[in-house]
């Protein structure tokens, strides 16, 4: 049986520790703030921003939410976007996607300013991310991370296998497991011999958004498995690995829920901390 990397302990690790360090900013007379647009009734969106809003409080961290009709226009999000980059009360700024259709996601993201980014979604971020350059990392891959190295699992020379290319988590994590110098390879929905691809990682790690799509078969004998799916089979929620049957053979894995999503969170937390530092010329 595999050892259970617990996202719930981690991630209250890392609040801790973001906290800790909210505190002290607050002594020198520094406020962290984060602001969180939310456009539309999507009821998932809707769970998140609560969500985020929540560890906001917990954390000392001051939050402001948009909550923003369906109909929004063009014109009225990238303002409020703009005032939000001018105001020095928020540090953060996160855009919940996806957006309704007739907003124009691409325009969206680059309206906001680089350096409020906390989503790390602008061009200048991921570019930052590729060349190794950077202070924000896109929380998902990034919450990966920290779950590797807070169980001391190496990634330097290891085989990893990513499964998803997309530009929020298969494509940054594989940056980062690559700045770790993993030798990475990166599958997609046309990869052949996903099989034997998989059975030679070290360091599985699977961003497809299909439930039970990593079976026993695809996972080496004492391979390190990270679930990032987050799926609802008949209302339960599960990730993209078969569970039951990789723990067997996996040394170490996330469980769905429990492992990768609450890292999520806590890693925005850390990046509206940074974003704070960073614009008060603290790092
Ligand atoms: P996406 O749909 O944008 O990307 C899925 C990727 O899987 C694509 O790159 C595609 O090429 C690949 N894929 C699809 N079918 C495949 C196949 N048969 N073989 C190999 N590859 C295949 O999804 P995403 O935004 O990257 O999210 C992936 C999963 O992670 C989803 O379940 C999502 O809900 C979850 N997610 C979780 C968190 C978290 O906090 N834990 C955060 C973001 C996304």
């Amino acid at each position: 049986m595999s050892k259970i990397i617990d996202g719930k302990i981690i991630s209250t690790a890392v609040k801790e520790r973001v906290k800790n360090e909210v505190v002290e900013l607050n002594k020198k007379g520094i406020s962290v703030g984060l602001a969180v647009i939310i456009v539309g009734e999507d009821p998932a969106s809707k769970v998140y921003v609560a969500n985020k809003k929540k560890a906001c409080e917990a954390l000392g961290i001051i939050s402001e939410e948009y909550a923003l009709s369906e109909n929004t226009t063009q014109e009225e999000l990238l303002a409020l976007i703009q005032k939000l980059n001018n105001s020095p009360k928020i540090n953060g700024i996160l855009c919940q996607l996806p957006l309704p259709s007739h907003l124009d996601e691409k325009l969206i993201i680059n309206s906001i300013d680089p350096e409020k980014d906390v989503d790390a979604f602008h061009p200048v971020n991921v570019g930052k991310i590729m060349i190794g350059d950077y202070y924000f990392l896109p929380c998902t891959p990034a919450g990966v991370m920290e779950m590797l190295s807070f169980e001391g699992i190496e990634v330097e020379g290891k085989n990893c296998v990513v499964i998803g290319r997309s530009n929020i988590v298969g494509k940054p994590m594989n940056m980062l497991l690559l700045h770790k110098n993993g030798t990475v390879t990166i599958c997609h929905s046309k990869t052949k011999n996903l099989v034997e691809i998989c059975k030679n990682a070290d360091i599985l790690v699977a961003a497809v958004g299909r439930p039970n799509f990593v079976t026993a078969d695809m996972v080496k004998d004492g391979a390190v498995v990270i679930d990032v799916g987050i799926n609802r089979v008949d209302g339960k929620l599960c990730g993209d690995v078969m569970f039951d049957e990789v723990s067997k053979k996996a040394s170490a894995i996330t469980p769905v829920p429990g492992g990768v999503g609450p890292m999520t969170i806590a890693m925005l937390m850390q990046n509206t901390l940074t974003a704070a530092k960073k614009q008060n010329n603290l790092i």
